[in-house]
């Protein structure tokens, strides 16, 4: 007959088991595992324990009994307290196990042997009632239940005291604590399924995303919160059962899609999720851009379609965003040329279509690099969000406007309907002209902006944007070089003639390090004397690319591009140090004239390069001449006419080149420390035959002889126009008819004297 207890053994010995089984399929789940320790180690405490009260002397029976029952008291409420979240790790486990071992030895071996038990059976049902109320407080109530069987059950042994620890215990009492056993393995077998379940449950409830599976028929099996809240619904539960709802205002095609999907399933599980984007609409809010990701399975043989909902808002707006962001400039918010480019293209494609026209203007401002380098960036800054402005509040419907770079924007007028809105546009560009100009003083010193815009039309054969803009670009810069401030349209010959600038420019640069240029000099005749005077220095290039290539084309580009300022300095010290070395070399020593740009004498530390180069060759200042021109009078530098004075006052001659073909001013004549008029070619050209010019002329000299001024008449080319100036008092010639300009050494050759104005020179001179 099989006793009572082992019965008992084999009962706890399978429950433990069972634990060990759910803690293999659920590995994170710690109390399975320790409550299946718990179990088995109660199984092996029964059965020594049994062993050992029916043979006391054997000692080796009690001390396993007692590991044993400290194992299962440490197990299991380490189990129960990883319900709370509390993990114990194996050396914990261990140390409490031996510790309460440890107790009951030394009250179960020390003392009364039914002490040792009644310890035992104590600190079982406290254990057991410690989790029962643990349980109960984390709402796993039928648990709770079972651990509180289990307590009571212990206290039926106190019913009969003097059996127990002993074989002889009521065999009823026993299986009241059999039953409770099983009762509780069930239970907490139940607990941990339970627990598995709530953690996916858990996942599923919080998902950002909506989930929802549904079967062919379209019921939902189950759902989460996400999804409930998107179908208008209080709780997952209340849609299980029922028709999945479509969530979209366009509901053919997601019928068409539902059909989709279930054919596709139908036929077998996907292979790979579905995906697809669509805009979704809640039963209550707003629609939303989402990702619907569909996949299947197979639930007890019949497909089940699992659909998952991600909104993609966020997702869209950073999209969004950060396609605004490269598509707009950041200082202005005006769009970049990225975005117009971009635009112009489908602008222009429209246009096509519609046989209309569209016109770009591009707009850039003019000086805005001097407020910008003297007034600081964050005043350009301003400035430049002004103009953004003011440009953005004089837009017209279908008009687009863009910053294309620093001080650059472009307006597209679009839908012009023929090339005659030339006026329209005309009007337009004169209108953002005055729009933009500005002025405004800041520590005393007067500042300007204004604009020079070039304009561009698409024309009819299909132009691309980049195109366009290049095309509105060069037309701007030629509007630059005729002044600025104004507009130009443009015209096909531009581009050809921006290439050859390019060209021009590029080889320029390699003039100077390669030792490209020479300096010509023509002789100046002193009317009085008869005698050469001066030679004025005319640079030469002869370029190994573009062959000889004359002053007056090199010159202007060199201005543009600041390489004049390099240009210039070359010239200066190859002018001064001839000039000394004349000197030097004999009584030969023309004050030779030498031409200053504009931007040269704007240069800072202009003078001191003169004197300094002065210096090192030993020429005094008297041997050279500054021709300046009158734009540069006209220029408005500051501190212009302090300069011009203190070169006057230490010596240098300064003379005005041109004169009467720019502005002519008078004024000029009397403001700045001028020494020399160079009346221009032009003039004594027409000195034959025109009594116009000959008057002209005529009061020109007798107006700068009041001021105290020297005349050299340019281009001389006749006799009879020698005689008529020399006639009417002019100082100096120069002239083809007097010398060309020559090198150097042919200059030192060439004759000193007029022919036939010897007699005029005093015999000492000769
Ligand atoms: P510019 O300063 O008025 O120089 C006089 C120009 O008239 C020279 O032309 C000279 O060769 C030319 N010329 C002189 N006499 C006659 C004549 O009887 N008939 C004719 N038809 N022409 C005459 P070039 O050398 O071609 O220089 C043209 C301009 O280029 C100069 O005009 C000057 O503005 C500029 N340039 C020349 N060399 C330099 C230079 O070294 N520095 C600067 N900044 N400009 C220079
Ligand atoms: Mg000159
Ligand atoms: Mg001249």
């Amino acid at each position: 007959m099989v006793p009572v207890h082992d019965l008992g053994v084999a009962a706890l010995a399978i429950l433990g088991v069972a634990f060990l089984i759910g803690w293999s399929s659920a590995r994170l789940n710690q109390a399975t595992l320790l409550w299946g320790i718990a179990h088995l180690s109660l199984a092996g405490a029964t059965f020594t324990g049994y062993r050992y009260h029916l043979q006391p002397e054997s000692q080796w029976l009690g001390t396993a009994a007692t590991l044993l029952t400290g194992f299962f008291l440490a197990s299991l409420h380490g189990g129960t307290n990883f319900l709370r979240g509390r993990i114990i790790g194996p050396g914990a486990l261990i140390g409490r196990s031996l510790g309460v071992a440890f107790l009951i030895a030394v009250v179960g071996f020390g003392g009364d042997k039914n002490a040792g038990s009644i310890l035992v059976l104590g600190l079982m049902m406290l254990v057991y009632g410690v989790s029962a109320y643990l349980c109960l407080r984390m709402h796993y109530r039928l648990l709770a239940a079972a651990f509180s069987l289990k307590t009571a059950a212990f206290l039926l042994y106190f019913l009969e005291p003097s059996t127990i620890g002993t074989p002889f215990q009521n065999p009823d009492v026993l299986a009241v604590g059999w039953v409770s056993s099983v009762l509780l393995g069930l239970v907490l077998v139940d607990a941990a399924i339970a627990q598995t379940r709530q953690r996916l449950t858990n996942v599923i409830k919080h998902l950002p995303d909506a989930l929802v599976a549904r079967r062919l028929d379209g019921k939902i099996l189950f759902c989460n919160d996400r999804f409930a809240q998107l179908a208008g619904s209080t709780s997952p539960a209340e849609l299980e059962g029922q028709q999945v709802p479509l969530l979209t205002r366009e509901q053919e095609e997601a019928e068409a899609m539902f059909r989709k999907v279930n054919a596709m399933v139908r036929s077998g599980p996907l292979d790979e999720p579905m995906r697809l984007e669509r805009s979704i609409t809640p039963a209550r809010g707003e629609a939303f851009p989402a990702e619907i990701i569909f996949s299947s399975y197979m639930d007890l043989g019949y497909p089940v379609i699992l659909g998952l909902i991600r909104d993609l808002s966020e997702r869209k707006r950073g999209e969004e965003e950060r396609l605004h962001q490269a598509n707009t400039d950041q200082l202005t918010g005006l769009p970049n040329r990225r975005f117009l480019e971009q635009q112009l293209d489908a602008v222009l494609w429209i246009a096509q279509r519609q046989h209309t026209q569209c016109a770009v203007l591009l707009i850039d401002l003019d000086h805005f690099k001097k407020v910008n380098d003297t007034l600081g960036h964050a005043f350009g800054d301003e400035i430049l969000r002004d103009i953004a402005q003011a440009l953005r509040d004089q837009l017209k419907p279908g008009d687009l406007l863009a910053r294309l770079s620093g001080d650059e924007f472009a307006l597209v007028m679009a839908g012009l309907p023929s090339l005659m809105s030339i006026l329209e546009v005309e009007a337009r560009a004169l209108a953002l002209l005055q729009l933009i100009r500005r002025q405004f003083k800041s520590d005393d010193m007067d500042y300007q902006i204004e604009a020079t815009i070039g304009v561009a039309f698409s024309g009819r054969e299909g132009l691309s944007a980049p195109v366009l803009l290049q095309h509105a670009e060069v037309a701007m810069y030629e509007s630059k070089a005729r002044g600025r401030g104004g507009w130009c349209f443009f015209e096909s010959d531009m581009d050809e003639r921006l290439a050859e600038s390019l060209r021009l420019e590029s080889a320029l640069r390699q003039a100077v390090p390669r030792a490209e240029l020479r300096l010509h000099y023509q002789p100046i005749y002193s009317c009085s004397t008869g005698r050469m005077a001066k030679a004025e220095a005319l640079v030469r290039w002869e370029s190994p690319q573009l062959g000889w290539v004359p002053p007056g084309r090199f010159i202007p580009a060199a201005e543009e591009s600041s390489l004049i300022l390099e240009l210039g300095q070359w010239i200066l010290e190859e002018a001064i140090r001839q000039a000394a070395q004349w000197r030097a070399q004999s009584s030969f020593a023309p004050v030779v004239s030498i031409n200053v740009s504009v931007r040269q004498f704007a240069q800072p530390g202009f003078e001191s390069q003169v004197f300094a180069l002065l210096d090192r060759y030993g020429l005094p200042p008297s041997g050279i001449e500054l021709e300046l021109t009158e734009t540069l009078l006209a220029s408005d530098q500051e501190n212009l006419p302090a300069l011009l004075h203190r070169l006057h006052d230490a010596g240098v001659g300064l003379s005005l080149d041109d004169f009467g073909t720019g502005y002519s001013s008078l004024s000029y004549l009397s403001r700045f420390s001028l020494n020399t008029v160079k009346i221009d070619r032009s003039f004594v050209m027409g000195l034959q035959e025109s009594s116009r010019n000959h008057s002209l002329v005529r009061a020109i000299i007798s107006m700068a002889h009041s001021l105290h001024l020297n005349v050299v008449a340019e281009g001389v080319e006749t006799w009879r126009q020698y005689e008529i100036l020399k006639a009417e008092g002019c100082d100096y010639q120069q002239g083809y008819l007097l010398g060309r300009p020559m090198a150097a050494e042919q200059l030192r050759a060439h004759p000193q004297v007029v022919a036939g104005e010897e007699s005029n020179i005093p015999d000492a001179v000769i």
